[in-house]
């Protein structure tokens, strides 16, 4: 599901943000594990600021296991609460319960001493598109729940669902736009597929992803395709032979039987989104 995001999408985004975040305590913000940094709204620290704030590294089965707890632990060094869940098989996702819980008990406490007892905890998902918000809302609302529709004080249509007793989730997550202005974390975004092919260049976009395993995962084109990748490559243009070695070796060839890199370039862009090439972090913390 790719979103393009224009001007008048992220401004409305933000004013529901800002009319749901006054009714809710834990702010539980997915990213995905294989870039932690460049999958986090730029603007969610400002939008939920004051709040208790879980921060969830998705699909940590498609990510470096070297680097997951490596994130993990640069999250919980600023203070977040953290976990690293596979919301499509549910793994990890039973816990979060508890973490919310744990968030917000200081929260909790003053209530306590301003006598307010028995109040149920208010959360709400958020992320860019694409990063799993529905997949892990089901996953971690499972069946045994049951909405428990509007509330006085509560915004008009406003569904909430009751997780237990002591935790209730807003039933619709809040979408956000990613990063456009750091090109490098775009670059990232597109690797993953959360932009839109269509706007971006599929060749280009193939060299740079093959340019950067190079770097940091050096068997993994090799492994996949069968085929000698020089050491040393600087610029993308030395990732244009690799290009033309994948076309070959997977007969993407031209009429004049030239080796079809835009056909070779799908190719590994579509390997790499189906963790094909193995499982890969694009930023290390
Ligand atoms: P949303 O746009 O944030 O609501 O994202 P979705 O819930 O629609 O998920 C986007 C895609 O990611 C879907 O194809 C999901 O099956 C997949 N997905 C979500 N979470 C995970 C995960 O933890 N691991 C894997 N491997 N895939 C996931």
């Amino acid at each position: 599901m790719n979103v393009q995001w224009y001007p008048g999408h992220m401004a409305k985004a933000k004013r529901m943000m800002q009319e749901n975040i006054k009714l809710i305590d834990v702010v539980i913000e997915l990213v995905d594990a294989r870039i932690p940094i460049s999958s986090k709204n730029p603007d969610i620290d400002s939008l939920a600021a004051n709040k208790s704030r879980v921060i969830l590294l998705n699909k940590y089965d498609m990510a470096d296991p070297k680097y997951n707890d490596l994130w993990k632990s640069y999250f919980d060094d600023k203070g977040y609460y953290t976990a690293l869940i596979n919301s499509k098989s549910g793994e990890g996702v039973k816990e979060i319960k508890d973490i919310v819980y744990k968030a917000c008990q200081e929260k909790l406490e003053r209530d306590r001493r301003k006598g307010i007892k028995n109040r149920p905890i208010r959360a709400m998902i958020v992320g860019i598109p694409n990063v799993g918000k529905s997949t892990f809302i089901n996953s971690f609302v499972g069946r045994a729940t049951a909405k428990t529709g509007n509330k006085p004080g509560v915004t008009k249509g406003k569904q909430w669902i009751r997780l237990s007793s002591k935790i209730e989730l807003l039933d619709t997550p809040g979408i956000l736009w990613p990063k456009f202005e750091d090109p490098a974390a775009g670059m990232r975004l597109a690797f993953i597929g959360s932009i839109n092919d269509n706007i971006i260049q599929m060749t280009e976009l193939a060299l740079e992803l093959i340019l950067f395993l190079n770097k940091y995962y050096p068997d993994a084109i090799k492994k996949r395709y069968d085929i000698e990748v020089p050491q040393e490559m600087e610029v993308i243009k030395d990732c244009i032979g690799t290009l033309e070695q994948i076309a070959l070796k997977r007969s993407c060839l031209m009429k004049g039987g030239e080796a079809d890199i835009e056909r070779a370039a799908k190719i590994v862009l579509d390997d790499f989104r189906n963790v094909r090439l193995g499982r890969i972090t694009l930023e290390f913390p």
